[in-house]
């Protein structure tokens, strides 16, 4: 059959990860008719892997009203993680000045609760193995010999991503240069519990809440035909960090991963789109790659939902690539800074103390907090004031309804006109139901991570990721433009 020629769904996602979960969740909160293809039988994970939530990616759960779930379930922590040391945030300007602790396992469960009540269907067991694609649509192939007819395709199938292999995108990059056994165990002989230096300085021993088995991380070299490590293994690597084995035993859980550095050199084949760790892989310092993925996820959604509904031309896909490729580049440069400075040569350690006398004074922390934690991204969409391009900080509103929270606004996943000065001046009639008109008064400063404190717009246009597209006044010819760029050609005037 040709490609397009069947439309089972506007869009395939394959891969329910958190990437493809979020990225589902938040086209069916568009409208757009979406489904998963999900390899596993069940939501449930081997390990526990990634274990937090950054400050931004809980500003976007904010933004849809769903962040309440994740804190009600994790641990905060005022700080991140950077080389091996922790970055204090509590002084950040955002609600959620903090690292959440929280598996990736509880995050996957939350999530999918999330997508189920929005409706999003999930073919489970069901694999993607190829794809065919024309001018209007591409044919997904899954793994039982059927296929899904969709307009477009979204790899979220991670790291080793068949969509990107089939797609012919390069992942183009940098080979390991560290390896870690990770594993979940029980040990006879209680070790110290918390980030030690010995065996790699990620958080070689620790053991969650107290309960439950210990969680192990230690450093080895790499070695390419290494396979999936096992018991003998784990206590070699002990006994060459710690001069003891601990005793350890009855493991739940023993892998592998190494610091390879790689990212698709193009995020978007056609109708076939990359997003999450299919786009990018990275080593584990700093903990940003479900992070960054869920994020690629919100940029993406809501453009993609505009493109299948017809309100916006496919161009402003091309806006995903240029936006979400850089950040993934910085998380690429910024996990193998941290690597070199772990190493624990001479040199390196040399390096690294010079680094941390830096990031003991505030501008450099700030800096490198805002960084890890996502708060800092900022698009570059043309010179103007500070906000554009960055996310809306989540400001204390007055409006005639009485007192709400500006990502309150966002719940919808719409785009927001603030009207900030004068009630009746703005006009968003030739985007009716796409674009909300809000006016509201703010009474306190407006303080942005890492830039500090900026003067106040008479009015801000939000995206539905939450990023200012545009700042200015009524009459400023510029809004049409920006309304028109990111939401669509207006209805005539
Ligand atoms: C030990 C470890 C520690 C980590 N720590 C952190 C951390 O602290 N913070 C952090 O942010 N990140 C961390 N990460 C990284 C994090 O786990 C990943 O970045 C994250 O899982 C990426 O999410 P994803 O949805 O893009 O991909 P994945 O989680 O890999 O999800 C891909 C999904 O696609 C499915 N799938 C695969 N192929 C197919 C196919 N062909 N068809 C259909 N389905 C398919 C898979 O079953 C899976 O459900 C860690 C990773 C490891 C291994």
């Amino acid at each position: 059959m040709q490609p397009g020629t069947r439309r089972d769904h506007a869009v395939v996602v394959g891969g329910g990860g958190p990437t493809g979960m979020m990225l589902a969740g938040e086209l069916k909160l568009a409208g757009a008719d979406v489904v998963i293809v999900e390899r596993r039988a069940s939501q449930e994970l081997d390990g526990s892997r990634a274990g937090g939530l950054h400050a931004r990616t809980i500003e976007v759960l904010d933004q849809r009203g769903i962040a309440d779930r994740f804190l009600s379930e994790g641990q905060e922590h005022p700080f991140v993680g950077y080389a091996g040391t922790f970055l204090d945030i509590s002084d950040v300007p955002t609600r959620h000045n903090y690292l959440l602790a929280l598996w990736q396992r509880d995050v996957e469960r939350i999530l999918a609760g999330w997508v189920d009540e929005l409706g999003v269907p999930i073919l489970r067991s069901s694999e993607v193995v190829g794809f065919t694609q024309g001018g209007t649509g591409v044919e997904v192939e899954l793994s039982d010999g059927t296929s899904l007819g969709a307009e477009f395709l979204v790899g979220c199938d991670g790291g080793r991503s068949v969509v990107r292999k089939a797609a012919g995108i390069e992942f183009a990059g940098w080979d390991p240069t560290v390896s870690f056994i990770i594993a979940e165990v029980e040990m006879e002989e209680a070790p110290e519990i918390g980030m030690r230096p010995e065996g790699g300085g990620i958080g070689p021993v620790d053991r969650g809440e107290g309960k439950g088995p210990y969680r192990v991380v230690l450093q080895r070299p790499p070695d390419e035909n290494a396979g999936e490590p096992t018991l003998p293994d784990l206590r070699e690597a002990l006994e060459a960090a710690y001069g003891t084995d601990f005793g350890v035993h009855s493991p739940t859980w023993i892998s592998r991963f190494t610091d390879m550095s790689r990212q698709a050199t193009s995020y978007r084949e056609g109708r076939v789109l990359l997003a999450g760790d299919a786009a990018h892989v990275h080593g584990p310092a700093g903990g940003q790659g479900l992070n960054t993925g869920v994020q690629d996820a919100v940029n993406l959604g809501w453009k993609l939902a505009q493109v299948v509904d017809g309100s916006s031309p496919e161009s402003l896909l091309d806006t995903y690539q240029a936006e979400r490729h850089p950040v993934g580049a910085r998380v690429l440069r910024n996990t193998m800074a941290q690597v070199a400075l772990s190493r624990t040569d001479e040199r390196s350690r040399a390096l690294r103390e010079a680094v941390l006398d830096l990031l003991a004074m505030d501008e450099p922390r700030h800096r490198m907090a805002g960084m890890i934690s996502g708060l800092d991204i900022h698009y570059h969409l043309g010179d103007g004031h500070p906000l554009l391009g960055r996310r809306m900080p989540d400001l204390d509103l007055h409006t005639a309804e009485g007192p709400t929270r500006l990502f309150s606004l966002l719940h919808e996943g719409r785009p927001v006109l603030l009207d900030l000065a004068e009630p009746g001046t703005f006009d968003v009639s030739r985007w009716a139901g796409r674009v909300r008109l809000v006016e509201a008064t703010h009474a306190g400063a407006w303080r942005l991570p890492v830039i500090g404190e900026v003067a106040a717009p008479p009015a801000v246009l939000i995206r539905p990721d939450g990023h200012v597209a545009w700042t200015g006044g009524p009459t400023d010819p510029g809004l049409p433009r920006a309304l028109a760029t990111w939401f669509g050609p207006g209805t005539p005037a």
